[in-house]
């Protein structure tokens, strides 16, 4: 297969990963600068120029998106998938993930336990806002947070209450979430590729921090998950529509329960915890899958 890579920085880790093993299974593959992809549409041959050229022909594309160039990003994509290029994410599957309530509402319609998670634009009705959670403790999160940034936990009425003022303040859109005391500052990620979870960890925050997320200092080990948990990563990665995948997950007394589902899941982590060389297993994928013109959405 020809495969381009579509990615701001080649050097990544994970991106790195991916070119060694598609090269090692005796694919092509390209570096392509998602920034520096020009389109043309308005005719019938839809056009898309690199570097000053046509861009070359290639079976299949690996879109590792950045949540800050999804706009762009995603319009890039789209083009090849016009063009009956195979995506490894589609990108409506990709926009769908980067927006947090959309996912949220569209994984507990369809049967996705989530933690209870409140909603709402301005600061008129906190308190009963408040009270519709179950009241304290509370997590806040910024919906447009990544890496643990903008999640605290609010353990009283008057802490949850100022806590949400300061981020109306700043004009943030946030949610008001049910604090899962008995995660024990832990999550669960499943690495999930062609509806099989093929890798999974545990995250643990750093002493005396609830959040797990590894950029703020926490550690990952390998765990061994439940069927239960299993299922729920399969269906969430298939609710959004996504073929590769990393589903967050606190464990709770009622199971699991699902935070997140990144598009674009990182593999040092994942590959370091677990020794698993899950860039194969990706690579694996596209081997079976890849058809020209098999993209369910061509963008809509
Ligand atoms: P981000 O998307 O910025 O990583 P998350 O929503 O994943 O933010 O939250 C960061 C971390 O905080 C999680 O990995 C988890 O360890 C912890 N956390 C988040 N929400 C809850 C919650 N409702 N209950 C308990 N811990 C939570
Ligand atoms: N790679 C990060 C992760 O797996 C997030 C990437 C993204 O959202 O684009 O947690």
């Amino acid at each position: 297969m020809r495969i381009a890579l579509l990615a701001r920085n080649p050097d990544l880790y994970s991106h790195k990963r991916l070119m060694e093993a598609a090269v090692l299974r005796g694919h092509e593959i390209d570096w392509v600068d998602t920034m520096k992809v020009y389109l043309k549409m308005g005719e019938v041959r839809p056009e898309m120029r690199y570097k000053g050229a046509e861009m070359p022909h290639y079976d299949v594309v690996i879109p590792r998106i950045g949540a800050s160039i999804t706009f762009f990003g995603t319009a890039v994509l789209r083009q090849f998938e016009v063009m009956g290029v195979y995506p490894l994410n589609e990108s409506v599957a990709i926009s769908r993930s980067r927006d947090k309530l959309r996912s949220m509402q569209l994984l507990s319609r369809r049967g996705v336990k989530l933690p209870v998670t409140g909603v709402a634009n301005g600061t008129r009705q906190t308190e009963d806002l408040i009270d519709m959670m179950g009241g304290p403790p509370l997590v806040i999160k910024l919906v447009e947070g990544t890496q643990g940034v903008g999640v605290v936990l609010g353990d009283t009425m008057p802490a949850v209450k100022s806590m949400i003022n300061a981020f109306a303040g700043l004009e943030a859109h946030i949610l008001v979430q049910e604090f899962i005391a008995e995660a024990g500052n832990e999550d669960i990620r499943c690495l999930v590729v062609g509806e099989k979870v093929v890798a999974a960890m545990r995250r643990k925050g750093p002493e005396g921090d609830f959040r797990s997320n590894l950029h703020r200092g926490g550690s990952a080990h390998k765990v061994k998950i439940t069927p239960a948990e299993r299922a729920t990563a399969v269906k969430a990665a298939k609710v959004m529509g996504l073929n590769v995948c990393g589903v967050d997950m606190l464990r709770s007394h009622r199971g699991p329960l699902v935070m997140e589902v990144n598009s674009s899941p990182g593999l040092e982590g994942i590959e370091t915890a677990t020794g698993l060389d899950i860039a194969g297993k990706i690579i694996e994928f596209l081997e079976k899958n890849a058809r020209p013109h098999r993209t369910r959405t061509k963008g809509h």
